[in-house]
């Protein structure tokens, strides 16, 4: 896929970060940007967007609000540690994004990620706690990296885990943010609403069968999620064979 990465201020082009990137066998479009202005730097990085259009933005720290800048229609965001307080604010962030930080960033706060989320009406789980620095040069951090550059500019941005060999041992914290979330259908028969838990590691299209908690009756749950990673369920009947 076409990466657009946005690299952090005094960073060079050619950092750890994008290329492990170009060695999952990605194309990387690393600009170099003004580590003065900016304006300049966000100049420079909507010019490679519109002449490249890259399947996912990745930016880290001031390259991650720098990201947060560009016009980049429905394009995903993953946004390293994104220090976004420190350069012009933000505009709410869009539904198709991923945050990489460690809580022991010493840099920038955490507290800006969830901040940035909850001020953008997203879910916390949107934050994926990774590394153990500002850098989040780690091989944790890069293996998520890159696995969530692969999520979302498959347009599926909940996972399919089922390939377990994609993810470190260790990443556990970004698997539980995944399987954490609910959903809720009507009833066919009693016209109840029902919260249903959704664990999204299996997989992005769910069918099964369950019973009505209120009235007993038989449902087929069909679960579904679009691009902009919502669930969509709804109940039918089960049918008699
Ligand atoms: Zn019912």
């Amino acid at each position: 896929m076409k990466i657009l990465f946005l690299h952090g201020w005094h960073s060079v082009p050619g950092g750890v970060k994008p290329s492990s990137l170009i060695a999952q066998g990605h194309w990387v479009l690393n600009p170099a940007l003004d580590d003065d202005d900016f304006s300049s730097a966000v100049r420079t990085a909507q010019a490679v967007y519109d002449s490249q259009t890259p399947d996912v933005i990745v930016g880290s720290s001031r390259g991650a609000a720098v990201a947060l800048h560009l016009n980049s229609a429905n394009t995903p965001l993953v946004l390293l540690c994104p220090a976004w307080r420190n350069y012009g604010g933000h505009r709410p962030l869009k539904p198709s994004s991923l945050i990489l930080h460690s809580r022991q960033d010493a840099v920038i706060p955490f507290s800006d990620s969830e901040e940035l989320v909850r001020s953008s009406g997203l879910p916390p789980e949107m934050i994926l706690e990774v590394g153990r620095d500002h850098r989040l040069a780690d091989p944790e951090s890069l293996s998520v990296l890159h696995w969530a550059c692969t999520l979302l500019a498959s347009g599926n941005h909940l996972p399919t885990l089922n390939d377990d060999s994609q993810f470190a041992p260790d990443s556990s914290d970004s698997r539980n943010a995944l399987t954490h979330q609910e959903a809720s259908y009507i009833c066919d028969a009693c016209g109840e609403e029902i919260v249903i838990p959704l664990d999204l590691t299996e997989g992005t299209s769910q069918t099964y069968v369950e019973d009505c908690p209120v009235c007993c009756r038989a449902n087929t749950i069909h679960v579904r999620m679009d691009d902009y990673g919502q669930a969509h369920v709804h109940a039918d009947p089960e049918q008699d064979p």
